[in-house]
C-alpha cells in the first residue's frame, strides 16, 4: 500500500544537519536523493518547511519587537530555507517549485491552491514557504492545515528521534517508543510533545493520518510513504 500525495513536514532543525543552525546545503541534497525515490514511483510530494535553524518567532519577540513582527521574521526564516531547498533539488535533478504563503512575487510564486495542484499533477515536488502566513502559528500546524487544504492522505512529520516516546528518550534511557496511538490520545495526553496541540487536534479533528518518524535515516522517506511500519503512527 502506498500513499498518493503525502505532506512532508522538515523542521529547521532537520535542514541544519549537523550543526547548531543554519542551513545544511550536504542534508538538503540527502533529501533530494531520499524524495526522487517516491516520486519515481508517482507518490506527490508537498513540503512544509520549518525555520527554526534560522528564526523562531517567539525568541525574537521582546525589547519592542512585538511578537506578530517576531512571527513574520519566523516565516522569512522558513522562506529562506525553501528557496535553497527547491534550487538543491532542481540541481539534483528533482522537479520542484517554491509557492509562497507570504507575498514576495520577485523570490517565488505564490501560493495558489489550483497552482499546488497542477505542479503536483506533473509530478514536481511543492515546497511551501511561509508557513501559511499567519503569526501565532508553527509550520507543524501550517502543516497540517495544507495537507488538508491538498487532500493529501497523510503528514509525514520528521523528527530527531524515530517516532512518539512516552517520556523523553534524549533524558530518559527507559523511554518507550509508542507503535502507534489515537489523536484524542496525542491531544490530551500533557507529555505528548512532538507537535503542538493544535496542529494534533486539527489532524485529529479531520481524522487525517501523521506519522512521526526519523526522516534522516536512509529510505524511511520512501518506507513511510509506501506505509511501512516506521516510526509512531497518530490516527483518529
Ligand atoms: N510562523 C508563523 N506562521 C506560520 C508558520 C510559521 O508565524 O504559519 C513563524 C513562527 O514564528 C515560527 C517560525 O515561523 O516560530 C518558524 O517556524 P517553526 O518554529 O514552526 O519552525 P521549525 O520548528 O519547524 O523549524
Amino acid at each position: 500500500m502506498s500513499y498518493k500525495r503525502v505532506l512532508l513536514k522538515i523542521s529547521g532543525e532537520q535542514l541544519a544537519g549537523k550543526h547548531d543552525g543554519g542551513f545544511d546545503a550536504e542534508t538538503g541534497e540527502w533529501l533530494a536523493n531520499e524524495i526522487k525515490q517516491i516520486i519515481a514511483e508517482n507518490i506527490q510530494v508537498v513540503i512544509m518547511v520549518g525555520g527554526g535553524n534560522l528564526a523562531r518567532g517567539a525568541q525574537w519577540a521582546g525589547h519592542g519587537i512585538r511578537r506578530v513582527t517576531a512571527d513574520q521574521i519566523g516565516m522569512l526564516g522558513t522562506m529562506m530555507n525553501a528557496l535553497a531547498l527547491n534550487d538543491i533539488f532542481e540541481a539534483c535533478g528533482l522537479q520542484s517549485r517554491c509557492l509562497s504563503n507570504i507575498f514576495a512575487e520577485q523570490v517565488s510564486e505564490p501560493f495558489v491552491h489550483r497552482l499546488a495542484e497542477k505542479h503536483l499533477e506533473k509530478g514536481r515536488v511543492v515546497i511551501v514557504a511561509g508557513g501559511i502566513g499567519r503569526p501565532y502559528i508553527t509550520t507543524d500546524t501550517a502543516a497540517v492545515s495544507l495537507g488538508l487544504e491538498l487532500s493529501c492522505d497523510v503528514v509525514l512529520k520528521a523528527t530527531k528521534v524515530d517516532g512518539v516516546f512516552d517520556s523523553d528518550p534524549m533524558t530518559n534511557p527507559n523511554a518507550r517508543k509508542l507503535d502507534s496511538l489515537t489523536g484524542n490520545e496525542a491531544v490530551t495526553n500533557p507529555s505528548i510533545k512532538v507537535m503542538d496541540k493544535a496542529a494534533l487536534g486539527m489532524a485529529a479533528d479531520h481524522h487525517l493520518p501523521i506519522i512521526v518518524f526519523d526522516a534522516l535515516k536512509e529510505n524511511n522517506i520512501f518506507n513511510a510513504a509506501y506505509g511501512k511500519p516506521v516510526g509512531t503512527l497518530i490516527n483518529s
